[in-house]
């Protein structure tokens, strides 16, 4: 596999982070996507790893400052293509302010939530999925919190691509991951991951005994006109609450009616897609274009 690099993975053996890699190899082969203008950026966790495994830009940041990162990277670079591997840990608790404030913008990246209700890499603590009285092997006692509903909050927020996929069904996953990469705006798949390790409760079995597709039951996930959100959304909403029995994957909601934000600058800043922050110069005749002073009159004009 041309994605392939020669870094050991060192996920234990059987994790679900393994089909999240292959799924990722399969979509990037099959959408050709090129290595220098494609960026894996990930947080901290046993899913932080992924950027080492795919030979593509790849940056792996801080505990809960993801997204910033890749929102940074794609607004100064708007041609990038920009896809997030992070924790539900690390996207729903210290990073949950980022994931509102994406949605809010629906700037065009991708968000692979690796969803293994645990923080694995610290031994197994309640992750903010975990559902409360719940209590995998490393708890002590029956976890006391609620659990987040990641795909209730992704509607909530404004996101415009909004799916779930399965670890151990690679196909659904790879086809939801093409179709997140093409679609223009924010997207997020919260991908059910087993931690073979730490969570004896979400076992491979009890998902597969559970997962159905909801594409294959005909739900159709496409807001057609603006009018239509409040209706799709709230069905898709009472959907993601369906849970335990069974528990539905494929795409919730895709809204394509929002503009971006990429495209909303460019309405500020009519060069800006362009001659992106990332091409333009930032000296001439070996002194800085712009000054402080400059800077602060552009922000008041065109930002604030
Ligand atoms: Fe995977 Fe869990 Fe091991 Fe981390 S601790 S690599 S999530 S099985």
């Amino acid at each position: 596999n041309d994605y392939k690099t020669n870094v050991w993975v060192d996920w234990c053996p059987g994790c679900g982070n393994f089909g999240i890699l292959s799924a990722m190899y399969q979509a990037f082969t099959d959408l050709q996507l090129e290595p220098e203008k494609t960026v894996v950026v990930s947080g901290i966790g046993c899913s932080g790893k992924t950027p080492h495994f795919i030979n593509v830009t790849g940056v792996h940041t801080l505990h809960g400052r993801a997204l910033p990162y890749a929102e940074g990277i794609k607004l100064a670079n708007p041609d990038l293509t920009v896809v997030v591997n992070v924790g539900d840990g690390d996207l729903l608790g210290i990073g949950a302010a980022h994931f509102v404030a994406l949605g809010r913008r629906n700037a065009d990246l991708v968000v692979i939530m690796h969803d293994n209700t645990v923080y694995g890499l610290t031994k197994g603590q309640a992750s903010p999925t975990l559902t409360r009285n719940l209590q995998p092997k490393a708890l002590p006692k029956p976890n006391i919190q609620d659990a987040v509903n990641p795909i209730g909050l992704a509607i909530a927020s404004g996101y415009t691509f909004i799916a779930r996929s399965y670890a151990a069904r690679v196909q659904h996953l790879k086809e939801i991951i093409k179709k997140a990469i093409l679609h223009k705006g924010s997207a997020f798949i919260d991908v059910l991951q087993p931690c073979v390790t730490y969570d004896n409760i979400h076992t491979y079995d009890y998902y597969n005994k559970r997962v159905y597709d909801l594409q294959e039951e005909g739900w159709d996930p496409v807001v057609k006109t603006p009018e239509e959100l409040p209706q799709k959304a709230a069905q898709a909403l009472v959907k993601s609450y369906e849970g335990d029995g069974r528990i539905p994957i494929g795409i919730f909601l895709i809204n394509p009616n929002v503009p971006t934000f990429e495209e909303r600058y460019s309405q500020r800043l009519p060069n800006y897609l362009k001659i992106p922050p990332s091409r333009e110069s930032i000296e001439a005749d070996g002194k800085p274009v712009i000054t402080t002073e400059k800077f602060k009159e552009l922000f008041r004009k065109y930002v604030i």
